[in-house]
């Protein structure tokens, strides 16, 4: 079999490159996915698409993802079930109410809607909420969420209906290669020709990229939240996400229960061949973290969510994202491999920048000008590493435990 590209892992990235490859009218287009479509880390998202971020280049990039949910539910047929609540970002001290101002400026400039609400509308939107401590309040109403794996799944409807060919329960062993040039993969399948390789393999892209040395700069780091009893009370449908950097907390609503993710100061970080191949069902880490998180950080919350301690928790879920240290993505060509692109490092926002980061390596194959500067996201952007020491993995924890704007 010969094909121009091979697109490996079908979570919300690789799905979406494949799309955007086919839109362009790339012929022989090849998703190949270990289990099924979405199984991977992508089933576990907290899913929230918050457009505005102080890190800019990624706003156009997760804007992009936006206006494809509404091409490929056009053109499939099939609804995303995407949740338009927006967003009520909260500052409760002069350093949160600096960086919140910053954050409106960032949204004005890049057309997000936001529109400054008083603490009393807060509360008319969050009942469950204790306002009296917030000095600012900014609703970015645009923001959404909905079900990554939904979202892999569409994609991936949507580049078969252009003639990808999608093939499930088939796990790239090798890549193939000579003279510094890609031609091909191995698959427990067989071997596929081809010119073009994106490695959007996730938390395992680097076990792929370094049988050619060519590390990708991120690393596989827990991401954790909670998802309490269904209160329809309290957490009625549509109410609004929160953003609350002096709680390190954010929230989302989910079907009459709450989800809410705290941050951690030491994320746990893996090797890539520690972590289970199959979808991961099982606590990633010391399971006591699921409540000794709680305990250390939840006060922090609990002042602004006075119930919050009466609350019982019905699941605690943990997956994989891929950190970087500088907190963009990571995607793009390896310059000395001819034909091999990777688009794998998620920052903890790739269901949201999935469409964007999709468009622009389809765009660098095509060899048209990606529609956004690539350089902030650049595979070479930290020189030489090693992507699987301690130590370059902690860098990468690093910026996940101090990451503040949610999702
Ligand atoms: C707990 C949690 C909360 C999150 N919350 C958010 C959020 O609120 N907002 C947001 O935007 N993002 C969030 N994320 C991140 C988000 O899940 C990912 O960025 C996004 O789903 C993209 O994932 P991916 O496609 O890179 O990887 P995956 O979904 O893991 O896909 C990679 C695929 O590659 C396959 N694969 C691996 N090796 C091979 C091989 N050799 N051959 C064939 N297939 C292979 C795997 O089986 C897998 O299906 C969260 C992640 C977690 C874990």
């Amino acid at each position: 079999m010969k094909v121009h590209t091979v697109v490996i892992g079908a979570g919300t990235i690789g799905a979406a490159t494949a799309w955007h490859l086919a839109k362009k009218g790339v012929k022989d287009v090849v998703l190949i996915e270990r289990n099924t479509i979405g199984s991977g880390n992508t089933s576990k998202a907290a899913s929230l698409m918050t457009l505005v971020r102080t890190k800019e280049p990624m706003i156009p990039i997760i804007q992009e993802t936006y206006q494809n949910i509404e091409e490929i539910q056009e053109f499939t047929g099939d609804s995303v079930e995407i949740q338009k609540v927006g967003t009520i970002h909260i500052a409760a001290s002069e350093e949160s109410e600096k960086n919140l101002e910053n954050l409106v400026a960032i949204a004005d400039k890049h057309s997000i809607r936001n529109r400054e609400i008083s603490a009393n509308e807060v509360k008319e939107y969050i009942p469950w909420m204790d306002t009296d401590k917030v000095k600012k309040a900014s609703y970015m109403e645009d923001d959404s969420f909905l079900d990554a794996y939904v979202l892999a799944k569409v994609f991936s409807d949507a580049a078969k209906k252009l003639g990808v060919e999608i093939m499930q329960n088939t796990e790239v062993m090798n890549l193939l290669h000579e003279n510094n040039e890609i031609i091909g993969v191995r698959t427990n399948k067989g071997e596929i020709e081809c010119e073009n390789v994106v490695d959007a393999a996730g938390a395992w892209a680097n076990q792929l990229s370094m049988q050619l040395n060519k590390p990708i700069p991120m690393a596989p780091v827990r991401s954790i939240y909670w998802i309490t009893k269904k209160n329809e009370n309290l957490f009625q449908k549509g109410q609004p996400m929160l953003v609350i950097p002096d709680a390190m907390a954010y929230t989302r609503p989910e079907s009459g229960s709450l989800l809410f993710g705290l941050r951690e100061e030491d994320s746990p970080h893996f090797h890539p061949e520690d972590l289970n191949k199959e979808p991961n069902v099982d606590f990633l880490g010391n399971p006591e973290d699921a409540w000794n998180i709680i305990i250390n950080h939840g006060k922090d919350f609990a002042s602004f969510f006075p119930s919050f301690e009466e609350l019982e928790i019905e699941n605690c879920i943990t997956g994989i994202s891929t950190y970087t240290p500088d907190g963009y993505y990571t995607f793009g060509p390896f310059k000395e491999v001819k034909g091999f692109y990777a688009a794998a490092g998620c920052a903890g926002a790739g269901v949201a920048g999935s469409g964007g980061i999709g468009r622009m390596v389809a765009e660098m194959i095509s060899g048209e000008e990606p529609f956004t500067d690539p350089q902030p996201f650049s595979v070479d952007r930290f020189g030489e590493i090693d992507p699987m020491s301690p130590g370059w993995r902690q860098r990468c924890a690093d910026s996940r435990s101090k990451k503040k704007d949610g999702g």
